[in-house]
């Protein structure tokens, strides 16, 4: 058994200035139960945590350490960039060098503009879109997760799946009015919004493959679709790549499904670990934007020097080896999603696994996942147990069922095998633990 003494006292004095003893709601680890442990330092696909412990990492910082941790060529061009002074508050050459290697991995970014989060991207993009429209209404999907934002907590994933909250408390009505929430997967319901508000609907906003109701991917032409839909419509479709950017493919889930949206959110991974968002599309849309047009968006930190350092070391490294990376990140992970998902069919445990590059999720259900419902067929308690064996193994997944788990470039062959030898240890524990379920 673990010790987490320390952890735990870390716990307790944290809960004493932070609600929950977090800054964000699923590092409590309520939904798995069992105490968070305090992580202390890591690298490459190790984490340790401050009682000594070390686990094998599936989460990557919920997705931007894509090059493990502390990857040498991230660490010193952040390093550099400190010396030089962390922020300006005024223009430096990394915010124009960043937005080159997004734009050549995602060219229907023609333009774009930096923030400092995930959140703002999406509240940014929607805003334009609204601008551009001069319409109202927006189209999100329930389980989708899109920041949080007040309009965009409606049936919202992630934590908000995780705790099962309907939509946040503090949110107005008559805000959340104008978000219509729809089922994933499910295009006559699209088609339906779109007849029943002629002309009001702004945008379609979606993760094109979802990640936060657990890894959910579009059904064949569903995105297809989408796109045909809006154009028809006259609405704007908002393709949040916050996850999958530079996760799927290089160029996104857009990319890899071969559809064009008209703006594009992106996030995680394009910061290196630092906080760092950004929203783009095309021109005609994104140069209403202040000073060149009407819409008002800001930002103190945007473009901070330290983040646009540690993005440019990450994507260049990206770009150098792209056809390498993308290969080897698709072949462990499937090792990985297989070969668990083997250990628990021998177990006799139903589980569905869903898998699009480097991200995934086992369902322990007999359902096919293809949208908020079906995920939430899944065993929840089952995964919770499964999550705690998995941390006394030696393996940290996501603390949640509704999040997707990612490995990294530094995911080797022996790291894999370590994470079957630990997913039969905690299988097999499970089983002793628990014979009367
Ligand atoms: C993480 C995430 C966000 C929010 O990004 P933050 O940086 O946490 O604000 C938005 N959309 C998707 C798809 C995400 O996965």
């Amino acid at each position: 058994m673990r010790k987490l003494d320390r952890s735990r006292l870390l716990q307790q004095r944290a809960e004493g200035f932070l609600p929950g003893g977090v800054d964000s709601p699923v590092r409590a680890f309520r939904a798995v139960g069992g105490d968070p442990p305090f992580l202390a330092r890591a690298e490459g696909a190790y984490l340790w945590d401050a009682d000594g412990n070390r686990y094998i990492d599936y989460f990557g910082s919920w997705g931007p350490m894509i090059l493990g941790h502390a990857f040498p060529p991230v660490v010193e061009a952040i390093q550099q960039a400190a010396g030089r002074s962390p922020s300006f508050g005024a223009s430096t050459a990394s915010e124009a060098d960043l937005a080159e290697l997004i734009r050549a991995a995602v060219p229907s970014m023609e333009k774009l503009r930096f923030v400092s989060s995930g959140t703002e991207a999406t509240m940014s993009a929607i805003r334009l879109a609204r601008a551009f429209t001069n319409r109202k209404y927006i189209v999100k999907f329930e389980g989708c997760y899109h920041g949080h934002a007040d309009g965009l907590l409606v049936k919202a994933g992630s934590g908000v799946a995780t705790f099962g909250i309907p939509g946040s408390a503090g949110v107005p009505e008559e805000i959340a009015h104008f978000t219509l929430a729809l089922p994933y997967n499910d295009i006559a319901a699209v088609e339906a919004a779109f007849a029943a508000r002629p002309q009001e609907i702004a945008a379609i906003i979606l993760e094109p493959v979802a990640g936060n109701m657990g890894c959910v991917p579009p059904e064949p032409g569903y995105l297809a679709a989408l796109r045909e839909l809006t154009t028809r419509e006259g609405a704007v479709l908002i393709f949040d790549e916050v996850m999958t950017g530079f996760r799927v493919a290089h160029g996104g889930a857009q990319q890899l499904y071969g559809i064009t949206p008209d703006l594009i959110c992106l996030g995680k991974i394009i910061g290196g670990g630092l906080p760092c968002g950004a929203f783009g599309g095309r021109a005609e849309i994104m140069n209403l934007l202040a000073p060149l047009g009407p819409v008002y968006q800001a930002g103190t930190l945007s473009g901070n020097p330290l983040a646009m350092a540690a993005g440019v070391a990450t994507l260049e490294y990206l770009a150098r080896n792209r056809e390498a990376v993308y290969s080897n990140l698709e072949e462990a992970s499937r090792l990985v999603a297989q070969g668990v998902a083997t250990v628990f069919s021998e177990a006799g445990v139903p589980v569905t696994t869903n898998r699009v590059g480097a991200m995934w999720t086992w369902f322990f259900t007999n359902e096919r996942v293809v949208d908020f419902a079906t995920a939430a067929t899944s065993d929840t308690t089952r995964f919770g147990a499964f999550h705690r064996a998995m941390l006394d193994a030696g393996v940290w997944l996501p603390p949640s069922q509704f999040e997707a788990i990612f490995l990294g470039t530094a995911h080797t062959a022996a790291v894999i095998e370590a994470t079957l030898t630990a997913a039969r240890q905690a299988v097999a524990s499970l089983h002793e633990a628990q014979p009367a379920r």
